[in-house]
């Protein structure tokens, strides 16, 4: 044990060796240099060693506007850096004896609608005051420029409840820091301005720093201002509205300053040893336990002896942090949007690895971003999962670049009803999404789903090439509380109680919402009120509801009323899954339906749709009963009168006796030497039958039922707020491999029922708002780099009933969050797709 544990000594002083060595400030530089010429640094930086400063340089420029080069002089805005120079400011007050630490603060404040809270407790975040930036946006008037003074004002009248009693918690609070600075304004009879100047920059002898805030009457001219980047252009993102205020930030300083500042706390130049020591020391709460915050100084988690201090302010992003056990030093001040420079300089004095990644720039491509804009022409920038930068954008040095050849780049497709999720264990390549271009699929639909844990513990085990969102069945959870032979029946009261705590579980984990298959029968015997509850409990944690809704035939009209009060009372969005008229006697009525759900609409129910664009569905046998009386001649007569063609009906699986498996209904009556309708029965029957044999085989009958007319699956898939899906499995019915595909060339090509624009929304943004998935969907900064490039000439469904696993045309490759994982009709065999929670 004790030679273990030399040995570990061993080889972490050997590491930190490593790190001190001067050898790695190469390293350093060279992962700031790529950053630089990457754009994803723009400041100074400084590494020191035992008083020796080993490093320092400035990367880029003051202000864009001007193009003026940084040095290591450049006074950048500190942001929150600048909270060490107030408690510095309060403990030389505390020398003077013009304040205790546990003062409280009413009496230098006695505006302030707290009772006891010290000034302790505001240096280290435990006073429960709540955060400024939401008390003065609800209460402020367009024209105020925020000020210390104004808001105590503002405070003392509004009187905001504390976030938690204080002393009781630590959280991050700027308020705190406001209040500091009118305590030392108000003892010290001078502005924070004056009292910095006087007290430490002109001891310290620091020449580049200084408070500064939008009242000001003069800007310092070495001062820099900080940006945004939108593409490859920059945007001036600097001081606002709130920076009339001081000491939550605003002081502004060098690399150089800082250093100086960093290195006088070894001294006794400003206080004591003795007063400056509880600044490095863990604050301890009510209960006795410790937060690893001092007086405005992070203390790092088993790292004995350092300390660090981050500061992120509009356009700015800085790092101070010091290893007092060897006397190292980093700071990093950056302007931009990035926060590279402080993940690096972190990193490097941790002794961390300084990985970079690289960006990828897709050029010559016709760029549809999913929004439905027109289509554009511009490049693409990632960086790991990431798109960083849409524009006209520049190659990088040695950036790797992805020639698009003049072809459509659109977002992934996210296909909002599939069934493929159950697939993915055996079929991790998921080549029935990616030969379409679908890099998410939405599982747990009809009300059939795995628990959210499952879910994302499979795709632990088994990592899949696409990305997985589910909703949360009802029916499996109904099943799981009354039984699989009590479906029967609406949910009793106290079944109904259990229900919703396994629905709220599984949303507070991550499904998107609730969904329900009602036409089928282990969710057909349950009631409206058994839903809308269900819906309400899903309101509640912010998610949606998607049904495949009670009937698509007969009873169509009931279920659409169903669908629109559950939006209305439970208060949520509402979709109708794989939307359609099935019944042949109500064909190309689409327009009545649609007016129905644009009334509902206008009446404030967010109620949307997804449709696959087929005009056969694939199911059971079963839900050709809408009575459930699966043995009256009469039904099985109706419903090959008015449900669907038996001519154009395919018996897909067949378990009972497989003979009749690729045969129509008509052709197997014919077989049969009976009417369609009495064959009807013998299906249903013998597969009843054979199901009460093999009780556990899933699936013993599915018919690729021909009811709907292409004319109303057009008017679906046009409609504003229809998204597409595909409803597929891992084959079957020919959408499992072909949907999105087929809505490019047969419809957007062919019929030209809507532009490419369009119909990419509906594959990308439309689907993911649909769903409630976020950053997804649009390219753009900040998304996910789930991407397809789509040849429009080529594009093409190839699969069909006879061969439902033919690849599509035209999908040339597709990236799941940032990976390359499908290219010419292959898979790469790359796994990169992640669970997407709400
Ligand atoms: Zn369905």
């Amino acid at each position: 044990m004790l030679k273990l544990s030399i040995f570990l000594f061993a080889a972490l002083s050997f590491v930190m060796a490593q790190a001190q060595s001067t050898g790695d400030v190469k390293k350093l530089d060279s992962a700031l240099t790529l950053l630089y010429k990457t754009n994803r640094f723009n400041g100074t930086i400084l590494y020191a060693e035992k008083g020796k400063v080993v490093y320092k340089k400035a990367f880029g420029i003051v202000d864009f506007r001007t193009n003026q080069p940084l040095q290591t002089t450049s006074a950048f805005n500190l942001a929150s850096v600048t909270k060490q120079f107030i408690c510095m400011s309060i403990l030389m007050l505390k020398e003077r004896g013009q304040l205790q630490l546990d003062d409280d603060c009413k009496k230098y404040i006695p505006e302030l609608p707290y009772d006891s809270i010290s000034i302790r407790n505001l240096m280290t975040h435990t006073s429960g005051i709540p955060e400024y930036f939401d008390v003065f946006q609800k209460y402020k008037s367009p024209l105020d420029t925020l000020t210390n003074e104004k808001l105590i004002q503002l405070y003392s009248l509004q009187k905001p409840a504390l976030d938690f009693a204080t002393g009781t918690k630590w959280n991050y609070c700027n308020t705190n820091y406001l209040l500091l600075v009118s305590i030392i304004e108000r003892i010290s009879k001078m502005p924070m301005a004056v009292f910095l100047q006087k007290n430490i920059t002109v001891p310290l002898g620091l020449k580049d720093t200084y408070m500064y805030h939008v009242l000001m009457p003069v800007v310092p001219a070495n001062h820099v201002y900080g940006f945004e980047e939108l593409g490859d252009k920059r945007k001036l993102n600097d001081l606002t509205q709130f920076d009339g205020v001081t000491g939550d930030g605003n002081i502004y300083s060098s690399v150089e300053d800082l250093y100086t500042w960093e290195q006088s706390l070894y001294t006794e130049k400003l206080v004591k040893k003795s007063t400056l020591d509880e600044a490095f020391h863990p604050v301890k709460l009510k209960d006795g336990t410790t937060y690893p915050y001092g007086f405005g100084w992070g203390i790092e988690k088993d790292r004995p002896g350092e300390y660090a201090h981050t500061g992120g302010w509009g356009g700015f992003a800085n790092l101070i942090y010091r290893d007092t056990k060897n006397q190292r030093t980093i700071i990093e001040l950056s302007s931009g949007s990035s926060g590279w420079g402080i993940r690096t300089a972190r990193n490097f004095i941790q002794g961390k690895q300084l990985d970079i990644p690289p960006t990828v720039l897709i050029k010559n491509v016709k760029l549809m971003d999913g929004t439905g804009i027109p289509a554009r022409n511009e490049q693409v920038r990632i960086q790991g999962k990431i798109i960083i930068a849409v524009g006209q954008l520049q190659p990088f040095e040695s950036e790797v670049i992805i020639d698009g050849k003049g072809k459509i780049l659109a977002p992934g497709f996210i296909d909002s009803h599939s069934h493929l999720a159950g697939y993915l264990s055996k079929y991790p390549e998921a080549l029935a999404a990616l030969n379409q271009g679908i890099t998410t699929i939405v599982a747990g639909q009809d009300g059939g789903s795995d628990p959210v844990d499952s879910i994302k513990a499979e795709l632990k085990r088994i990592p899949s090439a696409i990305n997985v969102a589910t909703y949360t069945g009802h029916a499996s959870i109904r099943e799981k509380i009354m039984g699989a032979d009590q479906l029967n029946r609406p949910a009793t009261k106290e079944e109904l109680e259990k229900i919703k705590l396994l629905l709220r579980d599984d949303l507070q984990k991550g499904s998107l919402g609730l969904s329900t298959g009602l036409e089928y029968e282990e969710g057909f015997y349950s009631n409206r009120n058994e839903v809308i509850e269900l819906a309400k409990v899903t309101a509640a944690e912010k998610g949606r509801y998607i049904s495949h809704i009670r009937s698509e035939d007969i009873n169509m009209a009931d279920a659409i009323d169903e669908i629109i009060q559950i939006g209305r009372e439970a208060k949520l969005p509402v979709q109708i899954s794989h939307i359609k008229i099935a019944l042949k006697d109500d064909w190309g009525t689409a327009a009545n339906l649609l007016a129905a759900l644009i009334t509902a609409r206008s009446e404030g129910i967010d109620i949307t749709a997804d449709c696959y664009p087929y005009d056969f569905w694939n199911s059971t046998l079963r839900v050709l009963f809408p009575k459930k009386d699966f043995t009256s001649l009469d039904a099985a007569t109706y419903a090959t009168e008015h449900l669907f063609d038996p001519e154009g009906s395919v018996m897909v699986r067949f378990a009972a006796d497989t003979v009749y498996k690729g045969k129509t209904v008509a052709a197997i009556a014919k077989l049969r030497n009976e009417t369609t309708a009495k064959t009807l029965l013998y299906l249903v029957a013998a597969s009843a039958d054979y199901q009460k044999r093999h009780p556990d085989e899933g699936g013993v009958e599915t018919i690729m039922g021909k009811s709907m007319s292409d004319e109303d699956v057009m008017s679906f898939l046009a409609w504003g707020h229809t998204n597409i899906c595909s409803d597929g499995t891992n084959g079957g019915h020919p959408r499992g491999y072909g949907s999105f595909t087929r809505v490019l060339s047969r419809y957007v090509k062919d019929k030209k029922i809507m532009t490419w624009e369009d119909a990419i929304h509906k594959m990308t943004a439309l689907a993911a708002e649909h769903t409630g998935i976020k950053n997804r969907g649009v390219i753009a900064a900040g998304y996910y780099a789930d991407l397809v490039l789509i040849d429009p000439e080529t594009v093409k469904d190839n699969s069909n009933i006879q061969n439902p696993k033919a690849l599509s045309d035209g999908i040339l490759q597709v990236w799941v969050n940032g990976g390359l994982v499908y290219k010419d009709k292959k898979s790469l065999q790359k796994y990169p797709g992640e669970f997407i929670s709400k």
